[in-house]
């Protein structure tokens, strides 16, 4: 038997990342601490761009039969209403943003890992590993105490912001913790009818609260309540010493009136607790035979609900490079793209984070004022409302500087209505796609390339482009019609053998 892949971690990053190597028929091993998944709803909204890849993935039904559709956002500054921003534009068959519990996401997929009759190992924690020529060997404890030390191929951290995997690379996780107390509470609404399909966000003086719809009929609220007085730790970790009591639903309920201007009735609360926002992320994702995916690599404020969403597509990103590297079908350097592109990507997502809540933070009553005017005025042109719809869908992340880039416009997702067939990389082996109308010179280059195209070109949305489209559904290289010196040199630089 080949050497398994080992995933620490099976929270949603690591159950995507294992399916999608099972997929790909690599042995995998996936473990977890924790005795058991999250009960808890964490991470709500799945966006567009990561509904498309469950598409090739082949488990989207399922997020889609259990989540509810929010098709837009409202804003709204002391009692009135700012703005609207529709989500209806996104260029995706996915124009939406889906809600659903985390518990639920971990449940689907760990299903849907199932299917590759691959089962979470439970209580069983990595301790340390050290890196060796060509293996990179672990030390795994389990509930009874007693430790394995087991070889991997490679090691993909999946482990969380408190990430063994991060700490064992001693790698710095650069950012810092904002001084700020959150609310979360998952409750029910009556009163004054909510949009049951639009998140609403509040400004107010004394602070931002959100309320994001949930399926049957719940709503999740998050409010900041001001600086605590933890102080700002070094490692992220709030102080228990200085953390404010639980919340009451009664202290909710006097924020939601308050920033809301409305007398919501709020009941039924299944989750409340109180957060701090770290904004932190690696400089690097991958030391060697060693790799970080999701939150061991990136954490931020939940504003834009992009973290789980970001983590899922890192490992989509890893997934196919790896399959490929071992099944033997490309250079090993194609690992060399991971970080620079996701490292990019996570770098963009916390920007965003950061700014979104900085804006909702204001603490100046001017500085609010110009906000308030500033979302009124932006958010009457539908380019603005688009543009932040394109933005939160993910959709518009592109590799335009990855070393797998090549050709003017290359790097970003071709669009699904383009696919002329199933999505690229779907299936079980991991193939970039050509998209050519000249038959015959393509179907050439299929059959002199078998280990890196897939077998029948397709049709390219343009006559004049010829396209070479990443089993991830990116444009690996766009070129001219008939310059197939481009294809050439792109194929040669993946290959295993050059000639
Ligand atoms: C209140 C809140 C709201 C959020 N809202 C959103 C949202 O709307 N949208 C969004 O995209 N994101 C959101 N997020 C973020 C989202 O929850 C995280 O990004 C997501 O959980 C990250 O997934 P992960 O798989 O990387 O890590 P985790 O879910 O943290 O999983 C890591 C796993 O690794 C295990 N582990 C750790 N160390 C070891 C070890 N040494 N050995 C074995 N196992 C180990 C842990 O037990 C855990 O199960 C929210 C987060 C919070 C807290």
């Amino acid at each position: 038997m080949m050497s398994q892949i080992l995933i620490v971690g099976a929270g949603p990053v690591g159950l995507t990342m294992a399916a999608e190597l099972a997929r790909f028929g690599q042995p995998v091993r996936i473990i977890d601490r924790a005795p058991h998944a999250t009960e808890t709803s964490k991470a709500l909204a799945l966006w567009s761009r990561t509904l498309e890849l469950m598409d090739r993935m082949g488990c989207t039904t399922g997020f889609l039969d259990g989540g509810l559709k929010v098709h837009g956002v409202s804003l709204h500054s002391h009692g009135h209403t700012l703005a609207h921003a529709r989500f209806d534009d996104i260029h995706s068959p996915y124009n939406f943003a889906l809600m659903l519990p985390q518990s639920e996401t971990e449940k689907l997929l760990t299903a849907h890992l199932s299917t590759y009759s691959i089962a979470i190992e439970r209580e069983v924690e990595l301790v340390s590993f050290v890196q060796r020529p060509a293996v990179v060997e672990t030390r795994l404890r389990h509930a009874d105490g007693h430790e394995e030390i087991f070889m991997t191929p490679w090691l993909i951290g999946c482990d969380g912001a408190h990430s063994t995997v991060r700490h064992g690379l001693g790698i710095e996780f650069a950012g810092s913790t904002l001084d700020d107390d959150w609310l979360l509470a998952d409750v029910r609404i009556d009163g004054p009818s909510l949009p049951e399909d639009e998140i609403a966000i509040h400004f107010h003086k004394d602070g931002p609260c959100a309320l994001f719809p949930m399926p049957q009929g719940r709503t999740r609220i998050i409010a900041s309540m001001g600086k605590s007085n933890m102080g700002k730790s070094d490692t992220g970790k709030p102080n228990p010493d200085h953390l404010p009591a639980e919340p009451t639903l009664a202290m909710v309920q006097t924020v939601v009136n308050n920033r809301t201007g409305t007398k919501l009735l709020l009941s039924d609360p299944t989750w409340l607790t109180h957060f701090h926002i770290n904004e932190r992320k690696v400089s690097e994702y991958r030391n060697g035979r060693v790799i970080l995916a999701g939150d061991a690599a990136h954490i931020h404020s939940p504003a834009g609900g992009q973290g789980m969403n970001t983590g899922i597509q890192d490992a989509v990103n890893l997934a196919w490079k790896l399959a490929m590297i071992m099944r033997g079908d490309t250079t090993p350097a194609l690992i060399d793209s991971y970080d620079p592109e996701r490292s990019a990507v996570g770098a963009m997502v916390l920007r965003n984070a950061t700014t979104l809540t900085s804006m909702g933070l204001l603490a100046n009553p001017i500085a609010r004022e110009i906000r308030d005017l500033m979302v009124r005025l932006l958010f009457g042109f539908h380019a603005v409302q688009d543009r932040l719809a394109a933005t939160m869908s993910e959709v518009e992340i592109a590799y335009a500087h990855s070393p797998l880039t090549a050709g003017s416009g290359a790097g970003a997702r071709l669009a699904p209505e383009h696919y002329d067939g199933p999505p690229p990389g779907s299936g079980t082996v991991p193939r970039f796609v050509l998209f050519t109308t000249d038959d015959q010179t393509g179907e050439a280059f299929t059959a002199n390339y078998p280990h890196l195209l897939e077998a029948r070109p397709r049709i390219p949305p343009r006559p004049e482009e010829l396209l070479v489209v990443r089993p991830d559904g990116y444009i690996g290289l766009r070129s001219k019609r008939g310059h197939w010196n481009d294809v050439e040199s792109y194929l040669k630089r993946l290959a295993i053998n050059p000639e």
